[in-house]
């Protein structure tokens, strides 16, 4: 819609026109019952009214109301309107001015500081009484279960009550136009049934006056409009006279529509207004004030029976997305990993959310089902969802909405997405296509704004009511409220879900590390309190061998010495292993070429093979616990040279460097090597793999040294061949790095 014709006519202040329509005559008094304004019509010579009508008391006015002694029956139905606080007219008051008889509107302006007399004829247009025809009137309309249906029975019902040229229900789009959606018309006039009108047809401060005014009658477009008096400045604000003079661009819209009167009825549904009841005569016609109550009634019932089927759609369709709710939750308990969750769940969201395509973003992966765009757009949404909308996305244009996005307006011209973790970057995100639409505008809506010679732009109303249609692009089916809410549950069941998920990982993890302190600190005690007996059972075989003459019993006495040798070795490192996780980390800065010459030193003592070559060539420094690491190296080292002794020239050789943000070390050897299926258990606590029997060893060396490096954040690999040699790879992350 265009905005600059939006903007005019939201300007214009109807509510204070400064003028009432010529059917009627106004007084306004003030709460003494002084006369503030009052409508030029009433100086008419019949009614014998003073000149200087401003000013004086309403009282004055005795010969005025024909029958009525005096007027102090005005100031007599404004007390008793009063009911506490709450203002509450009994109208209509029927008077006689001149002879004839009018019925007295009595309400209070919109200040709160003035009471507004509004005077039309009793006599009505309307011959039948619509009262005696309401009651079976509205039982036919509401006879059918379907609001299409009960619509239409309505403006038949309605213009057989009231009798207009041209009966229709208006509704109002959300963006404030309307669309004539029921009618009842005379067979000579060409239907409106289906056409859209401009927002600017009824700007919103009419629509505002819908709200307070439910009914409202402009009984002759062609009437000259009454001007109103006063002693006061400015005009009177008439929002509650049932007289206030009609907006003349409306007027000359009436006119250009050939309309001489029309009379509405709004119809209110959540305090908002839905619709109109709007009726057209091309004559001009009066309904009195009773009349328009029972019209009012009407609009009442509909309005209420409008509300009723809303509120059963929602409720129909909050049940079904219910379903989705409960299928989520059970998704969310049954599967543990999130890709089970998200692949079971995202077909259910589809097909609920008529939606044509559906993404996750989750812990920095994309899930995506059906269609959607490419990967790349998830993060951006989700970054829209970050900085600006608390969280929910909610367009059924999105190329208008998010032109950044720049997302094809055909495939995905709605979306509804919302944040989903803690993690402000998950997110869910449905994509609905384009809903291909045909508006039948009564005229082109957008040739609204007239400029005059100044270049000033005036509003015109339309003199061309052709039907002219607009093809709607780029726009998909609304989210609906319902629509919206649920998938703000959804959010909160996958927030509970992964919220009671990372706390059950965080004990699990708590426990397993108590378990593993425990398991720990069990193997140190019950390896050291089994040496105590061990070495008792040692010196008993000792004494045994000693004491006894008989061969046999010393044999096997000897045995019982080895196996408690083999046993104490065992405990003894055992034990080791304990302490490397238990151990207190010292760290400092490690001169690495002072620890591996060291090492080197101690092997070339009394080497395996004297035809070793042990090489180190660069060594940068680590930052660690010295003497855990030395053992890490001396294990390494010492395995790589006794694994490759049996060559005729084993080479054992150390390599130190840097690369991003580690350290890496290489201590390859040439030795008996290892397949795959080896490498992957020599970690593991008295592991020893391949052919090794010549091989003195315990395989615990590994073991320790696999837990050293844990617990300096740092890692160990070995790739090797059998046959051809081994190099292990021990990566020291920055931190630990001097
Ligand atoms: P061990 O005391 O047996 O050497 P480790 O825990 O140090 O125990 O090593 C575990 C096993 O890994 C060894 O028994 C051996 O089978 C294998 N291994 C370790 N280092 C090498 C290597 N450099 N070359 C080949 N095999 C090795």
């Amino acid at each position: 819609m265009n905005k600059e014709a939006l903007d005019l006519c939201s300007q214009e202040p109807i509510h204070i026109p400064g003028f009432i329509q010529a059917h009627g005559f106004l007084i306004i008094i003030d709460k003494d019952g002084i006369i503030n304004y009052y409508s030029n019509n009433l100086c008419d010579a019949r009614y014998q009214l003073p000149d200087d009508l401003p000013g004086r008391s309403i009282l004055s006015l005795s010969r005025f109301f024909g029958k009525e002694k005096d007027s102090t029956f005005i100031m007599d139905l404004i007390r008793l309107s009063w009911q506490g606080r709450q203002f509450k007219p009994i109208n209509p008051y029927v008077v006689e001015i001149g002879g004839s008889y009018y019925n007295m509107i009595l309400s209070l302006s919109a200040s709160g500081e003035n009471y507004i007399l509004d005077f039309e004829p009793e006599a009505s247009d309307l011959y039948s009484d619509p009262q005696n025809m309401v009651g079976a009137s509205l039982s036919q309309m509401l006879a059918d279960k379907d609001l299409q249906t009960i619509l239409e029975n309505s403006v038949m019902q309605i213009k057989s009550i009231i009798g207009y040229d041209r009966i229709m229900i208006y509704k109002f789009h959300e963006d404030g136009h309307g669309e004539v959606i029921a009618e009842d018309k005379g067979n000579d006039l060409e239907t409106w049934l289906g056409l859209h009108y401009p927002a600017s047809d009824i700007p919103k401060q009419a629509r505002d006056l819908y709200i307070i005014n439910l009914t409202r009658l402009i009984a002759d477009v062609n009437e000259t409009p009454v001007i109103i008096s006063g002693n006061m400045n400015a005009s009177p604000d008439l929002t509650h006279s049932t007289l206030r003079a009609v907006s003349p661009v409306h007027i000359r819209y009436l006119k250009n529509m050939g309309v001489s009167s029309s009379f509405s009825v709004s119809i209110i549904v959540d305090n908002q207004l839905w619709g109109l009841i709007a009726c057209h005569n091309y004559t001009p016609r009066f309904i009195n004030y009773k009349q328009r109550e029972t019209a009012k009634l009407i609009g009442q019932v509909l309005s209420s029976c409008i509300g009723l089927r809303n509120q059963e759609k929602i409720q129909k369709e909050s049940m079904q997305l219910q379903t989705v709710l409960v299928e989520i939750t059970r998704n969310l308990l049954n599967d543990s990993k999130t890709e089970a969750f998200i692949e079971n769940s995202a077909q259910t969201i589809l097909s609920a959310y008529d939606a044509s395509g559906i993404a996750f973003l989750f812990e920095g992966k994309i899930y995506t089902y059906g269609n959607t765009p490419d990967d790349e757009y998830i993060p951006e949404i989700s970054m829209l969802l970050e900085k600006n909308h608390q969280g929910l996305i909610a367009s059924a244009d999105c190329k208008q909405d998010f032109p950044s996005l720049n997302l094809c307006s055909s495939k995905y011209a709605g979306i509804l997405a919302c944040r989903l973790t803690m993690d402000l970057k998950d997110c869910l995100i449905l994509f609905r296509k384009e809903l291909s639409l045909t508006v039948k505008w009564a005229g082109d809506p957008t040739k609204l704004v007239n400029y005059d010679e100044n270049g000033q732009p005036f509003i015109s109303p339309r003199n061309s009511f052709e039907q002219w249609s607009q093809e709607v692009k780029g726009r998909s089916k609304q989210w609906t409220d319902t629509e919206i809410s649920t998938l703000l549950e959804i959010r909160d069941e996958i927030n509970f879900a992964v919220g009671r998920k990372t706390a059950e990982l965080r004990i699990l993890n708590e426990k397993l590390r108590d378990a593993y302190a425990e398991l720990d600190s069990f193997a140190h005690t019950i390896s050291h309190d089994l040496k105590t007996p061990l070495t008792a059972i040692k010196a008993f075989a000792e004494l045994i061998i000693r004491k006894t003459g008989e061969e046999d019993i010393k044999r096997m006495s000897g045995k019982i010495v080895d196996h408690s040798n083999r046993l104490h070795q065992m405990i003894t490192t055992v034990l080791e292993y304990s302490k490397a996780g238990q151990q207190h980390i010292d760290s400092h800065t490690i001169d690495m070429a002072m620890l591996t010459e060291e090492i080197r030193s101690q092997l070339l003592i009394k080497p395996l093979n004297e035809n070793l070559q042990l090489d180190i060539f660069t060594t940068p420094d680590l930052e660690g616990d010295p003497i855990l690491i030395f053992q890490v190296f001396l294990n390494i080292i010492e395995n790589a040279v006794k694994y490759s002794h049996k060559v005729e020239f084993p080479k054992v050789s150390v390599k130190g460097y840097r690369k991003n943000d580690e350290v890496i070390y290489e201590i390859s050897d040439n030795g008996i090597g290892m397949n795959s299926q080896q490498q992957s258990k020599i970690f593991g606590l008295f592991n020893r793999v391949g052919n090794i029997q010549e091989f003195e060893g315990s395989g615990v060396g590994l073991a320790i040294v696999k837990k050293v490096m844990a617990r300096h954040g740092a890692d160990i690999q070995v790739h090797s061949t059998e046959g051809k040699g081994s190099t292990f790879v021990l990566t020291f992350p920055i931190h630990s790095v001097a």
